[in-house]
Formats: structure tokens, sequence, C-alpha cells
């Protein structure tokens, strides 16, 4: 058996970022930048209020209050071509152009329209730059909007827009092919046959992609048959970024991916007994012809898996450019005992995770901790990590990968005390 780390390793080295494409904007959400971008367009493009009040000059507010006469009105959107000279005012609204003569804004909150509505008493005295937000205060030309290796965010996107770009050059999402192998798949409607069972890893993995953003390739299923097997992988190499299988890589008489792996990759491939349970055996190795990454995962569907955490997310966020591989690692309080008998292998427990009243981490085991039980990984929503030993008795810390983070609930609730603003004092 070979450490999990040894492991990840040898599959790690072998995948490296796709080269790079341009995408519309519309589709990058989640990409990641091959290289940095730089702002050729000042954001906001030219100086405009903050605020709906009246554009003046800061000098004519001094012995406030002071009565200003009002020579019209912007809107946002419009440009107008006006001067506020010594004694004037012009109404604004919140994104309109500063008027030129103008230096600051008066809140609305602040000032007294005349009944005629030709003249404003401002109330307070106003400083230059009051509610002006200059070209440029959020993005100036030449500014770095991203580095090489930044995660596209809804706020990247934004940033991006604002700057009237329509593409960007990112590492594209990795296109994947997803086949479930083995005799005993049964993958029609209807009741099963004797000796049968449906399949369940394809829909699994496919899912597990598509949570990433990923484009799955659902290339169905295959019998233990060595020839259609070697026909099907080298088919489909043409059109995927990586492969995934399931089952044929344990020590079985018809465990024949890791046969047919060992064939096509001409010796870059390995078969791995990893010190993890569940998941011990992996398979993975490069296609010879297209230097497609294979991923031989077991059949088992828990174990199927926990080896695409493992092994496959890592090395498809590698593909897609990703700098930050691998799931986040917490620390959590065990809830229950959690036994085990020294086996030499890291236990990875099917588990939820929440964070308790107190902001603390707490973890307890989902019920069936078998790896064809898969039901317990519908429930869970972390593995902890259960290193080689006897186990950990309940009140003690344990690591916990987060394998499904935005499930993860809270009972913290925040109250927030915020200092009331200046409107709502007596
Ligand atoms: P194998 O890795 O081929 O030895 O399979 C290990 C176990 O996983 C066996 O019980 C298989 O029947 C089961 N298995 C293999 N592939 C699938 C699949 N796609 N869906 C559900 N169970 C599977
Ligand atoms: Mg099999």
């Amino acid at each position: 058996m070979i450490p999990l780390d040894q492991a990840q390793r040898f599959v790690l080295d072998l995948c490296s970022p796709l080269p790079p494409v341009e995408l519309t904007l519309d589709v990058a959400l989640g990409c990641v930048l091959s290289d940095t971008v730089v702002a050729s367009e000042q954001v906001p493009p030219f100086a405009n209020s903050s605020m709906d009040g009246y554009a003046l000059r800061a000098d004519d507010t001094s012995g406030a209050p002071v009565r200003l006469s009002v020579i019209g009105s912007i809107m946002a959107g419009h440009s107008l071509d006006l001067a506020i000279a010594p004694g004037q005012a012009a109404r604004i609204m919140t994104g309109a152009p500063l008027p030129r003569g103008a230096d600051a804004i008066c809140m609305v909150e602040e000032t007294e329209t005349t009944p005629d509505g030709r003249s404003v008493v401002i109330g307070r005295e106003v400083h230059p730059g009051d509610f002006v937000r200059p070209p440029g205060r959020d993005v100036d030309t030449g500014d770095v909007i991203a580095p090489a290796g930044t995660v596209l965010t809804p706020a990247h996107l934004g940033v991006l827009a604002a700057q009237g770009a329509t593409g960007v050059e990112v590492h594209p999402r990795p296109r994947v092919g997803v086949l479930s192998t083995g005799d005993e798949l049964f993958s029609g409607t209807g009741s099963l046959p004797p000796g049968k069972i449906r399949d369940t890893n394809r829909r699994t993995l496919l899912a597990l992609l598509r949570r990433e953003g990923w484009d799955g390739i659902d290339l169905g299923v295959v019998g233990d048959d060595e020839s259609s097997l070697i026909e099907l992988l080298s088919s489909a190499a043409s059109k995927c970024d990586a492969i995934v299988t399931s089952g044929g890589v344990s020590v079985g008489d018809l465990d024949l991916v890791r046969v047919v792996l060992e064939k096509l990759s001409a010796g870059r491939m390995r078969w791995m007994q990893v010190a993890i349970r569940p998941a011990k055996p992996l398979a993975f190795g490069v296609l010879a012809d297209s230097a497609t990454p294979v991923f031989g995962l077991p059949g088992n569907p828990v174990s199927a898996m926990v080896s695409f955490e493992l092994f496959v997310r890592p090395a498809l966020r590698r593909l897609g450019g990703h700098r930050v591989l691998h799931r986040l690692l917490v620390s959590a309080t065990a809830d229950v005992d959690l036994r085990r008998q020294a086996d030499g292998k890291l236990h990875l427990l099917r588990a939820r995770v929440r964070v308790d009243d107190q902001g603390s981490w707490r973890v307890r085991t989902t019920v069936g901790q078998e790896s064809h039980q898969l039901h317990a990984m519908a429930e869970a929503n972390s593995l902890i990590l259960l290193p080689d030993g006897m186990g950990a008795h309940a009140g003690q810390p344990v690591s916990v990968l987060l394998v499904d983070p935005d499930s993860v609930s809270s009972d913290t609730s925040v109250v927030l005390h915020a200092p009331r603003s200046r409107a709502e004092l007596p």
C-alpha cells in the first residue's frame, strides 16, 4: 500500500492546465484566468453624483444656511451642457454627471426648495468632493483587475463587463467522459434481470462533475470485455480532456480496466493500492496516443465517490488551471465515539458536520459505513479523516474534509448592533 499523499502526487504530476481559450463572459463563471487582466477604461468613466441632491460650488455654502438659484435638473444617463456659476446649483440624481463648475453635492435631505422651485436653501456647509464619485475611483486605467490564476466570480465578471469586455482568456472547463464497467450492470428500465444491479456510479459521477461546473460526457456502460473497453476508451479520448471509469480495478478475475489501461498507456500508468478505506484500489494512467488522463475508480459507489474527491477532483481542477486543488479541511469536535481498528489505512468516514450555536464545528457519522452503502453518503456532507489507530472519542477534535460545503448549516444567529445613523437619532 502507498500513502494517500504519494498517490495524489503521482496523479497530479501527470496533469497540467489545459491551453487557454477565449470564453464569452456569460459562460466564464468559475473559470481560471490564464493571463493578468489590466483595465483599459476608467470606472466610473466620469465624475458623477453618489446621492440625489444638488450640485453646487462648495465655496458658496460657507456660512450656511445659504440660498442658491436652481438652474436646471440633471438625470442619470443624460449629459446636459450645464455650467454652475457662483450662487447657482442644479438638481442632480444619483449617477448623473457632475456639471462643469460644480465641485460637490449636497444631499437632498439637507436642502429645502423654495415653493416656486427656483431656489434652494442649503442647510449646512459642504466640502469640495462631497458625494462626488471621481472618474477611476473604482478602477483606473492600468489597474490590475485580476491576476492570472484568479477564479472568476460574479463580481469579477461585473468588473470585466464594466470594462466593455465581452470575452476573457481562461483555462477551459475540462470535458470529462464517464464510463461504468461491469457485466452485472443493467442500464435499462423496468425490473432487474437475475444477478444484475442498476448502474449508480455514472449518475453520481456525472452529477459530481456538473456540481463543479464541468462538462460531463456520458460514455454509457460497457461489460467486462477487453476489446470493447479498448475501443471505447480509444474513441472517447478525442472528445474528452479526461476519462473517469468505475469498476474493474480490483483483483477479481474480470477486473479489466487496469489491464486495458496498462496496454493503452504505454507505461504511463500505475495501479495503486492506496492506504485508505474506502477506495483502496486506483488505476491511473495517461493514454499513449492522446495524453488523456484516465481514472480507473473502484466500483463500489461510496468508493467511487471518495476516490473522485481525493484524486479526480483535484486533478481536474489542475486541468482547469486552478491553484487551490483540495477541499477545505476543518477541525471539528466529534459528537460520537469513532471506533476503528489499526489496519495501516487512513479511514474516511461519511459524516455530517455543522456549526453549533457557539460557532464551533461539530461532526457525527452517518449510519452505514460500508463502501456499498451509498445512502449514508447521501446523508453526509463531509468525510472524517480518521488516522490509523484505534479511533477517537466523543469530544475529541478530528479532521473533516468538507465535500459539500454549501450544505453545512449553522445554528449561529448573528445580531448586528450597527451604529444608528444620524437621521435615526432623536
Ligand atoms: P469492481 O470494482 O468491479 O470489483 O466492483 C465492486 C463492486 O461495485 C461490485 O459489487 C460491483 O457490482 C459494484 N459496482 C461496480 N460498478 C457499479 C456501478 N456502476 N454502479 C453500482 N455498483 C457498481
Ligand atoms: Mg467489476
